[in-house]
């Protein structure tokens, strides 16, 4: 399920250079973005990039300065937030501490116009979805935090709108239960179809859950592609530092057709790269590639395109992984992360030794910006 790829795919929601300013400052800055029918979406950017901005704005809670927000096709800034297929669940939950379950489900549906019978129904069904049916007469404060989030989404669920939006959805929960929550917010919006727009401080939350991450900087969308995309290949330092660990190499490129080495100090063999992009010889560029692929070991290993050799100055152990910092000769300190498998079990280094980091021409990525 691509429809981003699909050229026919009509979007359910569109962003045409859409800016927002307050008094003279600029909160959303000429953005243009689709949004598809069923997707999850997640907008990601440090705090003030403009994400609760953009929400509010599909909200209806603010106005465009310029530009057009169409959903369906239609412009829906004139249409005000009470009118628009479009639901918002706050972190806070905001559930009726006086009400039952079964009541907070039911409070929007008792206020449209929908006939008494049906209501029940919904209210069942939302129940269901939501696993919550054992829990209808209890109140707010009789539940867990993660069933209060249940019920909350319950809640945004039940006038099906076309699009709900989560401004951080699970900040409440701690981490084990945040993790469980996650697929299960995967789930539930695979079975409903609804478009989910999540605005999360946390990464990797944003990664499992989305089918598109938007990363937001200054009110402009600097990179929106798939969570392997945004990983794998960010189109700028910017992104590639604010997802995940990355290693930031500078350097100057000198280019034959695809293959690009990255020269970062005097007198040592230059990174060897492959790249799409244009970058001339000469260019001062930034090669980014993630710690895991990067492999510790006491020898270089053969089969990869580049070899460099360093010290140990500080190992982290978590487990299933350890973090290796290693000095290079030139001064950069590079952190490689290693599986502990029980293959890898006798690579016990310490502090001091002497190590060789391997790893291919195709695991980083030179940047120009
Ligand atoms: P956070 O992650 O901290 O919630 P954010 O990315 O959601 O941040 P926004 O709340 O969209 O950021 O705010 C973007 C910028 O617009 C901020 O600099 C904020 O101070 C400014 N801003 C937001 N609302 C208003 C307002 N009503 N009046 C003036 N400035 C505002």
């Amino acid at each position: 399920f691509a429809p981003w790829t699909d050229p026919t795919a009509q979007p359910l929601i569109q962003f045409k250079n859409v800016t927002k300013q307050f008094g003279d400052f600029t909160a959303v800055d000429d953005l243009t973005i689709n949004i598809y029918e069923r997707e999850f979406f997640a907008l990601l950017g440090p705090s003030g990039c403009g994400k609760t901005t953009l929400m509010r704005m599909l909200a209806g809670f603010e106005n465009p300065t310029h530009g057009e927000i169409l959903l369906g096709g239609k412009n829906i800034v004139p249409v005000p937030p009470n009118q628009r297929p479009v639901n918002m669940m706050f972190q806070s939950y905001a559930l009726f501490p006086h009400l039952s379950v079964w009541e907070n489900i039911a409070f929007g549906l008792k206020r449209s116009d929908m006939p008494k019978d049906q209501i029940g129904d919904r209210v069942a069904e939302m129940l269901r979805l939501t696993r919550m049916e054992k829990f209808a007469k209890r109140k707010p404060h009789q539940i867990s935090g993660g069933q209060r989030q249940r019920v909350a989404l319950a809640r945004s669920l039940a006038k099906a709108p076309k699009l709900l939006l989560l401004d951080e959805p699970l900040g409440a929960l701690d981490k084990k239960l945040r993790n469980d929550t996650q697929f299960e917010l995967m789930d539930i919006q695979e079975k409903t179809g609804t478009t989910f727009v999540i605005v999360t401080h946390d990464q990797e939350e944003a990664m499992t859950v989305a089918s598109r991450v938007a990363v937001m900087d200054a009110g402009k969308m600097i990179q929106v592609d798939t969570p392997a995309g945004i990983y794998e290949a960010p189109n700028s330092v910017y992104v590639a530092d604010f997802i995940g660990d990355v290693n930031i190499i500078e350097g100057n490129a000198s280019v034959s057709g695809e293959k690009v080495d990255v020269h970062f100090a005097e007198g040592v063999d230059p990174i060897h790269a492959v790249t799409d992009k244009p970058i001339t010889d000469g260019q001062r560029v930034s090669y980014a590639v993630r710690p895991e692929k990067i492999s510790v070991d006491r020898e270089p290993l053969a089969d990869r395109a580049n070899h460099v050799k360093g010290k140990v100055e500080d190992i982290g152990y978590l487990g299933n992984v350890s973090t290796y910092h290693v000095r290079l000769p030139s001064g950069q300190l590079v952190s490689a992360l290693m599986t502990n498998s029980r293959r890898l079990a006798r690579r016990d280094f310490t502090w001091e030794d002497e190590v060789w980091l391997s790893w291919t021409d195709t695991a980083g990525v030179v940047l120009t910006e």
